[in-house]
C-alpha cells in the first residue's frame, strides 16, 4: 500500500468574506444563531449535507458561489455586522471585570478535562461530564472569568451508534481530520508546531502536538499524539477512554502531565498569564499535580512535602460521580512502572507518588492507585455536583479523614448548570423577548415575568417544538430502519410515527445499569396501555449510548429497540440511535415531559432535565442529583423511590423489588397526573393547569439551572480562595507552604501521642436552663506539639439516644496554663443554647494559617 500525505487545502475567501473564517473558527456560533444563519444562508443545502459545521460548509462551496457572494452587497453587509458582534462579544465589560475590583480574583484559572462537549462538530465527549466541561467553558466566557481548558484530542472522537436488525448496539469510529476543524495548531515563533514530550518507561518518548480551539473568550488547548514521531503510539488519543491498562493510564499522564507543559507553552508564546489555580474536572487529569510538584521541586528549589502544599493550595478538585465503577482506578504496579527508572519525574520520586492514589483505607483496596482519592488528596478545596451528591461524596470519601463525622469531611457541593443560549430553543427565547422585557437567558433576568407570556402563545409554541421534533424523529427512525436492513417500500408506516398532539415524554441518557433505561418496560402490557389509550394516549422518544465494553448495556439497549419494534405499539414509543448534542438540542424542547428514572443515590447531578425546563418541559423524576434539590411540589413530579441509603425499611429490600415498586408509581403518575393534567383542556384546546406548571417551572428553575449561577460558585467560592491560598502559600520565598511542610510533618508525628488526659466541666446548676455558661477545661499531653498548634474544641449538641451528638455547634478552649512535662490545660464556656438531652465531647485538631480547615489533614483526637 502506498503511504499517501493527506492535507486539506483551506478555502481561500474572497477578501469581502474575510471574515467569516474568524466567525467559524470562534465556536461561539455554537450558541449564536445569527452567526449560524450567515453561514447558512451561503447555501442552505450545504448546510444540511454538512450537518451545520461552518468550517465544511466554507470548504464545500464552490469559488463560483463564494465570487458571488462576494459581490452580494447585503450578505457582506452580514458578514461584517456578525464579526462586528464577536468583537463586541470578546472585548464588552463582563462579570469578573467587576467582580475582580472587590476581590483578589485570579488572573488565570486553569481548567482540566477528559471530555469537552462543546458542539456536535467537535465530538470530544461521551456524556454528561463532557457537556458540563462544555456548558462551564461557555459560561466563562460569556461571564469573562479566564479560564483556559486542557483536554485531549480524540480523532475518533466518541462512537457513532447504530442498530442492527434485531437491535444490538453498533459502534463505528468516523475519523476527524483536525484540519478540517475548527482548531488552530499551537506553533513556536519559527512557525514549528509545539511539540511536549513525555519519558514513558523503557527509554521511551511520548510526543504531543497542542491544538487549540476557541470558545468565545476561552482558549481551550488539545494534546494530540497522532505525530510522526511517536513510533507505534500515535493511536494514544484515538479514542476517548479508549484501550485499556497502560493506554489509559498513558492518555491520563499526557492529559495531566503534558496538560500543564501545553500550559507553559501557551503562556510562553502568547504572553497569557500563568494559571493560579488549577481545577481538576473529574480524576482523570490528577497527574496534573506530579508535573506542578516536579516545576517546583526544580524550580523553585523546594523539597516535595513543600511543593505538596503548594499545589494543593491551588488545586481545586471536582468528583462527578458516586458509581463506584465510574471512578478511575488503576493497578499501582502500572503507575509504579509508569513513574520510576527513565520515566521518573524529576523530583517525585514513585514512593512519594504511589501513597497518594491508595485506598488505604477502611474499605480500600491494596494495590490499587485511585484518581479520584489522588484528586482529593491533592487539592485543599474538592466538590461534589449537588447538595444530596455533596452529601453522599462526604460518607463515601470518609475513610480518607478518619475521626471525622461525614458533616465535617471537605467536600462540598456546587449544582451543575446548563449553558442556556446552547440549549434553550431560539423560539422560547424569542417568545421571551417580545412579552418579557428585558431578558438575557443567561442570567437571572426576567424569568419572574413569565407570566405575561399569553398561554395560548406558549402552548402554541410547545405544539410547535413537538411538531419539530415529531419531524426529526421520522426523519431519523426512516434512515435507522434503512440500516437496519428495510427497503423504502417497507417504511410506509414511517410517516404514522408519533402524533405532534400527543402528551410526549422523553428519556436519553448513557445507558449505564443505574440510569435503569428499562424501567418502564418492568410491565409492558402497563405500559402499553398508556400508550394506546384512546382518550389520553402517551408518546415516548428514548435514545442512549452504551460504552463499547459494556454488554449489560447493550442487552438493555436491545431489549428497549425489540419493544419499540412491536408494529402494535412502534407508533408511540421509539428508540432514536447515536443520542447526541445535535439530537438533544431538538429533543428537550420537543417533550412535554423529561423522565429520569436512576437508582437514587447514583446520579451525580443530571442535566438533561435542566435542559428541558428551560424549554417549558416538566420533569417525572426519582428526587435524585439536581432533582432532590430543586422539586418544589408544583414544578413536575417526584417518582418515589425506595432508596435504602435513606429509610431502613428499603434497606432489606431486594432490587428487584425495588425496581417493581418504582415502575408502579412511575405508571400510576402517568396517568393519574401527568396525563391527567395534560389533556384536561379548556374551550380552546389550552390546558391550562398545565401551563401554570410550565410557568411555574420557567420561573422557579429558569434563574437556578443557569451554568452562570454554577460558573459564578465555583469563582467566588473555590477560585478564588484557592487563588489566596496559592498566594498566601507562595509569598515570601514560600515561608507558608515550608512552614506549613514542617507542620504537617510534626502533626503527624505528634497525633498518635497527644492524649486528653482529663475533663473537667462545672459551672451551672443541677436542673440547668437555657442560658448557663458551662465552664469545661481539658487537661492535653501535647506529644511535642506547642499549645498554640493545637485547637482545643468543645462539641456539644443534642444528645440521642444512643449517645449520638446531633445539631452539632463548636466552642473553642484556650490555653490557661502550662503544666510542664508538654502538658497543657486548656479552658473555655458555651451558653446552653437549647433545651432537651444535652452532650458535649472535647478533641483536639491540628491548627495552622495555611490550613483551609480544621478536617483537612484528617488528624484529631478525641476525649
Ligand atoms: C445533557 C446531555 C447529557 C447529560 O445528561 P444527564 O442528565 O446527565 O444524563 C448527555 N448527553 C447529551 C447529548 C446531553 O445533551
Amino acid at each position: 500500500m502506498r503511504a499517501i500525505r493527506r492535507f486539506n487545502v483551506r478555502t481561500a475567501l474572497p477578501e469581502q468574506l474575510a471574515p467569516l473564517s474568524d466567525l467559524a473558527t470562534n465556536l461561539r456560533w455554537s450558541w449564536h444563531r445569527r452567526t449560524r444563519e450567515v453561514f447558512r444562508d451561503m447555501d442552505p443545502s450545504v448546510w444540511d449535507a454538512v450537518h451545520g459545521d461552518p468550517v465544511a460548509l466554507l470548504a464545500g462551496l464552490s469559488p463560483q458561489r463564494l465570487t458571488a457572494l462576494a459581490s452580494d452587497e447585503a450578505f457582506v453587509a452580514r458578514v461584517r455586522s456578525a464579526a462586528e458582534g464577536l468583537s463586541t462579544y470578546l472585548t464588552a465589560p463582563a462579570w469578573y471585570d467587576e467582580f475582580g475590583e472587590h476581590e483578589p480574583a485570579p488572573k488565570a484559572i486553569a481548567y482540566f478535562s477528559a471530555e469537552f462537549g462543546i458542539t456536535h462538530v467537535l465530538p470530544q465527549y461521551s456524556g454528561g461530564l463532557g457537556i458540563l466541561a462544555g456548558d462551564h467553558l461557555k459560561s466563562a466566557s460569556d461571564l469573562g472569568v479566564p479560564i483556559v481548558g486542557v483536554g485531549l484530542f480524540y480523532k475518533e472522537g466518541y462512537f457513532t451508534q447504530q442498530l442492527s436488525a434485531d437491535g444490538w448496539q453498533l459502534e463505528s469510529y468516523p475519523l476527524l481530520d483536525p484540519d478540517g476543524l475548527p482548531l488552530t495548531l499551537l506553533r513556536e515563533a519559527d512557525g514549528t508546531p509545539v511539540d511536549i514530550a513525555l519519558a514513558l518507561p523503557e527509554g521511551r518518548t511520548l510526543h504531543a502536538r497542542v491544538w487549540r480551539a476557541q470558545v468565545g473568550r476561552v482558549p481551550l488547548l488539545l494534546l494530540d499524539s497522532d505525530v510522526e514521531a511517536n513510533d507505534g503510539i500515535r493511536d494514544l488519543t484515538s479514542r476517548l477512554y479508549g484501550g485499556g491498562g497502560d493506554q489509559r493510564l498513558q492518555q491520563e499522564m499526557l492529559l495531566g502531565i503534558g496538560g500543564v507543559r501545553a500550559l507553559r507553552a501557551w503562556s510562553r508564546l502568547t504572553g497569557a498569564a500563568e494559571p493560579e489555580v488549577y481545577h481538576c474536572n473529574e480524576g482523570h487529569a490528577g497527574f496534573l499535580s506530579l508535573e506542578r510538584i516536579s516545576e517546583l521541586v526544580t524550580g523553585q528549589g523546594l523539597d516535595f512535602e513543600q511543593a505538596r502544599r503548594v499545589v494543593r493550595a491551588s488545586n481545586v478538585f471536582t468528583t462527578h460521580t458516586p458509581v463506584p465503577a465510574g471512578i478511575d482506578r488503576f493497578e499501582a504496579d502500572a503507575v509504579r512502572a509508569h513513574f520510576s527508572g527513565t520515566a521518573e519525574l524529576a523530583g517525585v520520586p514513585v514512593e512519594k507518588v504511589l501513597p497518594i492514589g491508595a485506598e488505604d483505607y477502611e474499605g480500600g483496596q491494596p494495590g490499587i492507585f485511585n484518581m479520584a482519592v489522588m484528586g482529593l488528596r491533592m487539592a485543599q478545596r474538592s466538590n461534589g455536583v449537588s447538595q444530596l451528591h455533596g452529601a453522599v461524596s462526604r460518607s463515601m470519601f470518609g475513610g480518607l479523614w478518619p475521626g471525622f463525622t461525614a458533616d465535617e469531611v471537605p467536600i462540598t457541593s456546587i449544582t451543575n448548570g446548563v449553558h442556556a443560549p446552547t440549549w434553550m430553543d431560539w423560539r422560547v427565547i424569542e417568545l421571551g423577548r417580545k412579552y418579557l422585557g428585558q431578558t438575557d437567558v443567561r442570567e437571572a433576568i426576567g424569568w419572574d415575568r413569565v407570566g405575561r407570556v399569553p398561554r395560548q402563545e406558549l402552548w402554541a409554541l410547545k405544539r410547535e417544538l413537538r411538531a419539530q421534533l415529531v419531524a426529526d424523529v421520522r426523519d431519523r427512525v426512516r434512515a435507522s430502519a434503512k440500516t437496519r436492513g428495510a427497503s423504502e417500500a417497507e417504511l410506509g408506516w414511517v410517516g404514522d410515527l408519533l402524533d405532534p398532539d400527543v402528551l410526549t415524554i422523553g428519556f436519553a441518557r448513557r445507558v449505564p445499569t443505574y440510569k435503569r433505561l428499562t424501567l418502564m418496560l418492568r410491565d409492558p402490557e402497563r405500559l402499553a396501555k398508556l400508550l394506546l389509550d384512546p382518550q389520553r394516549p402517551v408518546q415516548l422518544v428514548i435514545a442512549g449510548k452504551s460504552h463499547p465494553a459494556d454488554e449489560t448495556g447493550k442487552k438493555l439497549i436491545q431489549e428497549m429497540v425489540q419493544f419499540t419494534d412491536d408494529p402494535r405499539l412502534r407508533a408511540r414509543i421509539v428508540f432514536l440511535p447515536n443520542y447526541d448534542m445535535q439530537m438533544a438540542q431538538t429533543l428537550m424542547p420537543g417533550v412535554d415531559v423529561w423522565l429520569n428514572n436512576p437508582l437514587r443515590p447514583y446520579e451525580a447531578s443530571g442535566t438533561s432535565g435542566m435542559k428541558a425546563a428551560l424549554n417549558g418541559a416538566l420533569n417525572l423524576s426519582i428526587l435524585d442529583g439536581w432533582w432532590d434539590e430543586w422539586f418544589d411540589g408544583s414544578n413536575g413530579w417526584a417518582i418515589p423511590s425506595a432508596d435504602p441509603s435513606r429509610d431502613t425499611e428499603s434497606q432489606t429490600m431486594d432490587p428487584d423489588r425495588r425496581d417493581e415498586l418504582e415502575a408502579a408509581a412511575l405508571y400510576d403518575l402517568i396517568e393519574s397526573q401527568v396525563a391527567a393534567r395534560f389533556y384536561d383542556v379548556d374551550a380552546d384546546g389550552v390546558p391550562q393547569r398545565w401551563v401554570e406548571m410550565v410557568e411555574h417551572t420557567l420561573g422557579v428553575l429558569g434563574p437556578k439551572v443557569l451554568a452562570t449561577r454554577m460558573v459564578r460558585d465555583y469563582t467566588t467560592r473555590l477560585y478564588t480562595p484557592a487563588a489566596v491560598a496559592g498566594h498566601a502559600a507562595a509569598a515570601d520565598d514560600f515561608a507558608v507552604a515550608k512552614d506549613l511542610a514542617a507542620y504537617v510533618g510534626a502533626a503527624e508525628a505528634a497525633f498518635p501521642q497527644l492524649r486528653i488526659e482529663h475533663v473537667e466541666a462545672d459551672g451551672v446548676s443541677d436542673a440547668p436552663s437555657i442560658g448557663e455558661r458551662l465552664m469545661v477545661r481539658a487537661y492535653v499531653a501535647l506529644g511535642g506539639l506547642r499549645a498554640e498548634q493545637v485547637l482545643v474544641q468543645v462539641v456539644h449538641g443534642r444528645a440521642s439516644e444512643s449517645d449520638e451528638l446531633l445539631d452539632v455547634e463548636t466552642a473553642e478552649l484556650y490555653p490557661v496554663e502550662d503544666l510542664g512535662d508538654g502538658r497543657t490545660k486548656f479552658e473555655g464556656a458555651l451558653t446552653l443554647g437549647r433545651s432537651g438531652a444535652f452532650g458535649f465531647s472535647v478533641r483536639v485538631l491540628p491548627r495552622h494559617p495555611g490550613l483551609a480547615g480544621p478536617a483537612e489533614l484528617g488528624l484529631v483526637v478525641n476525649a
